[in-house]
């Protein structure tokens, strides 16, 4: 296409998003908002997620201090963001977006070792930044991206992400300033005293940004409330941004109205003529009515999510959206209560949840608040309130199951007692040579066959679905039988029979467990079906 006699580059741009002053603002959903934006305006656009911790992914991180591992259909153990980027672009995105020094280092160590360097000394410059920009390169163009928008956690100033930042730096000079943009995202906090919003804290985080040159293009502030014209102004003056380029951030309704709050804002007017981006409509017609979905719901349901990392409600933030998007699109606005497991370790606890239309355990590891989880299965099963198990809510179904139903004496997962009499869940028996902890468990995306005529079938209508899994523990198809016997049915298979995935109880309202992580699969406006036949039923009154 000509413009004005110069030819438009059809070079990839890089959106680098940085945060300031605290880390919790949100530049996920900054990131995927102007994702987003530039998706709908047609252009090809994915994102990646910068860790700057030294593990070499999130997989052996305890939820409750770094939330939610978000699992790709790849199998790849991601930072939550990743679900974030998945969610707003509707896309399924590899492991190799999330970045961290782990990765990058344990990349630049092996071709060391393998002599690519040799006679060098191996250093962060050029040696890491090299291999940090290569991976971003690499994936923009394998995937023939148009912009590729690179959100770097942490905040400037953290030793760990300078490495990133400076990699960023170089690639503004070797890319062109066309071919790149900086998005910083700070904070104006307001004092209660005064009730004025406070610019400080963002000053302070430009200069340390400059500081290791770089110059943001774009400020997206957040606060409480809208960005008054005063603020906007001394922010720009001081930052030395234009007005129109300091972005209000405040609060919004529905973290899917963000994408149009940034729109109205001329986000997407800034970007296309920085980059010389083709200058598009863009197309917000489905996006906007799936966002007001989320604000206009009239029924109310309340869910318990029984689990144990349910301190940070992080851990599990996808089992939130996915119920949120079940709700959303039936009009039903979810309200959930995180509960922790021990608390049913008393079974006098336990009709603290007849309060409740739902009742949902997600997934996890360990023994500890596993009673707790198996009472609750039990007392869920005999009250005929709506159940949803997940991954390990599925497995301890299983064994409350086998131990009240069945009567199978000490019936138990492995995971629980190794010495178990009754291993009604176990070691997959792929896992037993295994010893390493990082990355081995049954990962990603596997192909689930359905029973006709099941519960499960009529969930998903088709014959076929596929996934994301995370487990070593099974269970073992030697109770298959005594297990159906007794009415619960063994409804989903996967690996040609070998592995079961559902099982449901036909004469309850719903009795629902799933071995995979069903709630990576929910996007907004197109919820995952046991999600959404869960909410349904919780909504329904008998
Ligand atoms: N701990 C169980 C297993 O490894 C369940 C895992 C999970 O809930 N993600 O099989």
């Amino acid at each position: 296409m000509q413009l004005k006699g110069k030819t438009r580059s059809t070079k990839i741009k890089y959106i680098f998003v940085t945060g300031g002053v605290m880390s919790g603002l949100g530049k996920g959903i900054i990131s995927s908002s102007t994702a987003k934006l530039i998706q709908l305006s047609g252009i090809r656009v994915s994102c990646v997620k910068i860790d700057p911790y030294v593990n070499y992914d999130a997989g052996t991180m305890n939820p409750i201090a770094h939330g939610e591992v978000y699992v790709t259909d790849d199998g790849g153990e991601c930072d939550m963001d990743i679900g974030n980027y998945e969610r707003f672009l509707n896309i399924s995105i590899k492991k190799e977006h999330n970045i961290t020094t782990g990765r990058i280092y344990s990349q630049v160590i092996k071709a060391e070792r393998s002599g690519k360097y040799l006679g060098q000394c191996v250093q962060i410059i050029p040696h890491i930044t090299d291999a940090i920009k290569n991976s971003l390169r690499k994936i923009a163009e394998d995937e023939n991206l148009q912009v590729l928008v690179i959100e770097c956690g942490g905040t400037v100033g953290d030793i760990e992400s300078l490495p990133f930042l400076e990699a960023f730096r170089q690639m503004e000079l070797e890319e062109g300033v066309n071919n790149t943009l900086f998005i910083h995202v700070t904070l104006a906090p307001i004092l209660d005293v005064v009730g004025e919003q406070k610019t400080k804290p963002t000053q302070h985080s430009i200069q340390e940004l400059r500081r290791i040159g770089i110059q943001p293009d774009i400020l997206a502030v957040r606060c409480k409330i809208k960005l008054s014209n005063e603020t906007k102004k001394k922010i720009s003056l001081f930052a030395s941004i234009a007005e129109n380029c300091v972005i209000s951030s405040h609060d919004a309704d529905s973290i899917y109205s963000i994408p149009e709050l940034l729109a109205s804002q001329g986000l997407m007017n800034t970007i296309t003529k920085k980059l010389d981006l083709p200058k598009r409509q863009i197309k917000y017609q489905n996006w906007k009515s799936i966002a007001k979905s989320f604000t206009t719901q009239n029924k109310n349901i309340r869910i318990a999510i029984v689990g144990k990392y349910v301190t940070l409600p992080d851990s599990y933030v996808s089992i939130y959206h996915a119920l949120s998007h079940a709700g959303a699109k039936n009009g039903i606005q979810v309200h959930i209560e995180w509960i922790e497991s021990e608390k049913f370790e008393d079974k006098d606890n336990l009709d603290y949840l007849d309060n409740f239309d739902g009742i949902l355990i997600p997934g996890g590891f360990g023994k500890r608040g596993t009673s707790g989880m198996i009472n609750v299965a039990n007392y869920s099963r005999l009250k005929n309130i709506p159940y949803l198990g997940i991954c390990l809510g599925f497995q301890l179904a299983l064994v409350s199951f086998a131990r009240n139903v069945c009567k199978i004496t000490e019936a138990n997962s492995t995971e629980l007692d190794q010495k178990t009499k009754n291993p009604i869940i176990e070691f997959m028996p792929e896992q037993r040579s295994i010893n390493d902890l990082g990355g081995t468990m049954r990962l990603g995306s596997h192909e689930i066959e359905i029973k006709p005529g099941t519960i499960a079938s009529k969930i998903y209508l088709s014959r076929t679905i596929n996934r994301r899994h995370r487990h070593r523990y099974e269970f073992n198809k030697k109770y298959l039988d005594i297990i159906e016997r007794n009415g619960m049915i063994l409804s989903g298979f996967s690996d040609y029979g070998k592995r079961t995935e559902i099982l449901e109880i036909p004469r309850h309202k719903f009795y629902v467990a799933i071995q995979y992580h069903a709630e990576f699969s929910s996007r907004p406006g197109k919820p995952e079906q046991s999600f959404e036949e869960f909410v349904k039923t919780a909504s329904l009154k008998f």
